[in-house]
């Protein structure tokens, strides 16, 4: 009897020992990936943008192999199942799909009904707006291999219409080619129209190419395919980093003497009755016979157009709050976006907040928000600045003009959310029709 009261005693000592680390251990995680979700919601990162995973729930085994491959960490485990926890983390590689030993994940672009509203092209990425091309994200697939692949295929087609056309180049300020947008879809479409010999024209609105590329996070591992970069070879490398890949683009731009106008935002696409299209951009009007568009699809985020914005420290979105840590931010709008990013850093430990509002009330704002900042300035944790604007970016400081004068407020980052055009609806404007396909896709 009390040989078997032993046995159990320690059968249960056991079972606690590892059954209760265990349980701790799986809340813990739970906790992590539920404030994760959380914080994808308030800064509206909670819709992914290109194409992501589909996790059927009733294969999903709850190893978590999908969790630990997602070098982008947009999956977590809840209620020991796996779930897109940050949607707007997730680029679409597909990693977690490849992960999954039960075969669980599909990579698709819309998971409610496998169908997505994107522009209407051709197998050329030729738009109903006859000689207007879209590609890269702005034709709804993310990733890099896709966009430079996509950059040089749409670039063999014009050039190979251009060859049997009978088009005279009577007009030297006519391009064969006008692109617009220097991501990696624009540049290569543009390393292969140097290539092929035609009058190109790239413009970007940035102050520098690179495209989306230049906002991934310091030192970001980014994971790639080998794919061939016009005039340059095949990137064999799966892996490298955000650093790394960005001095590839300058090099590849300065040995071919690739031209590419920076500060040149599109304003307007407007066919003429001659088949020339007419672009403009930042006060210039270009003629072409045909046009890339490559704009991305991340949008076009408004600036404050003040001294010192193009530092470093200066972002349009709050990607981790978590990352901000122990410093001095600011952010500027009080809209949803504004307010969401404040109290995501507030959040932090740490972090000091300030939020600059133009106006003296919050009314662009959801009730719910509007009570949340009001709440959070009340318990002292962002200082908030009524009726004022910045004027100017310095290294270490900001300076904010107020009714109480000119300001100057320590600071390490910044975040603007002075809304901004996406560019669905200025695709919409110059002509582009859209429809909804059916685009589930292979991983
Ligand atoms: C954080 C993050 C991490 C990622 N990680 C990876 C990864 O590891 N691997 C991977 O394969 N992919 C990754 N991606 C996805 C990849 O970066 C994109 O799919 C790719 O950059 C799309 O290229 P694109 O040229 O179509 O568009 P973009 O790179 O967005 O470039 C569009 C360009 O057009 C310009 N533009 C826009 N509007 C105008 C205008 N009106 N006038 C002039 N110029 C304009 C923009 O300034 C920009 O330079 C990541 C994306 C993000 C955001
Ligand atoms: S598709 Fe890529 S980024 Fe998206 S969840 Fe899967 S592994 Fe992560």
């Amino acid at each position: 009897m009390n040989e078997s009261i032993l046995t159990l005693s320690i059968s249960l000592l056991l079972f606690a020992l590892v059954f209760i680390p265990y349980l701790w251990f799986t809340q813990k995680k739970r906790k992590k990936f539920e404030a994760k979700k959380q914080e994808a919601i308030a800064l509206g990162h909670d819709k992914p943008i290109a194409q992501h995973p589909l996790i059927d729930q009733s294969r999903c085994i709850g190893c978590a192999a999908c969790v630990i491959a997602c070098p982008e960490h947009a999956l977590g485990m809840i209620d020991g199942m796996a779930e897109l926890v940050y949607p707007g983390k997730c680029v679409g590689h597909g990693v977690c799909a490849e992960a999954c030993p039960v075969s669980g994940i599909r990579i698709v672009l819309d998971p409610a009904k496998s169908t997505a509203e994107l522009p209407q092209l051709d197998e050329n990425f030729q738009s109903n707006i006859p000689n207007v091309y879209l590609i890269g994200e702005l034709g709804g697939m993310a990733l890099l291999r896709n966009a430079i692949f996509q950059g040089k295929t749409v670039m063999d087609h014009i050039s190979e219409k251009i060859k049997r056309s009978s088009h005279q180049k009577t007009d030297p300020s006519r391009y064969d080619v006008i692109i617009v947008g220097a991501g990696p879809a624009g540049l290569s479409a543009a390393l292969m129209a140097q290539k092929n010999g035609l009058n190109y024209l790239l413009l970007e609105k940035e102050e520098t190419p690179g495209g989306a590329i230049l906002s991934y996070p310091r030192q970001k591992l980014v994971m790639t395919m080998p794919v061939e970069i016009p005039q340059y070879g095949v990137l064999k490398k799966r892996e490298l980093s955000k650093e790394d890949l960005l001095e590839l683009w300058s090099d590849i731009i300065q040995k071919t003497s690739l031209k590419v106008n920076c500060n040149e935002r599109l304003d307007d696409v407007v066919r003429n009755i001659d088949c020339i299209t007419t672009v403009t951009a930042a006060g210039n009007r270009y003629n072409g016979v045909y046009v890339v568009l490559a704009l991305g699809r991340r949008g076009t985020p408004r600036k404050l157009n003040v001294p010192g914005e193009n530092s470093s420290k200066v972002a349009y979105q709050l990607l981790e709050a978590v990352r901000y840590k122990h410093t001095h931010c600011m952010v500027v709008g009080a809209g949803d976006s504004g307010i969401e990013a404040a109290i995501a850093l507030s959040k932090q430990q740490g972090t000091t907040v300030t939020l600059i509002n133009r106006g003296a009330d919050f009314l662009r704002a959801k009730p719910k928000n509007q009570d949340r900042i009001r709440e959070a300035e009340n318990q002292g944790l962002i200082q908030i600045y009524y009726q004022s604007s910045v004027s100017e970016i310095q290294d270490k400081s900001v300076m904010v003009q107020s009714p109480e004068g000119s300001l100057e407020l320590s600071n390490d980052f910044i975040f603007i959310f002075a809304g901004g055009e996406m560019p669905a609806p200025f695709l919409k404007k110059i002509g582009i029709e859209f429809i909804h396909k059916d685009r589930t896709i292979a991983a």
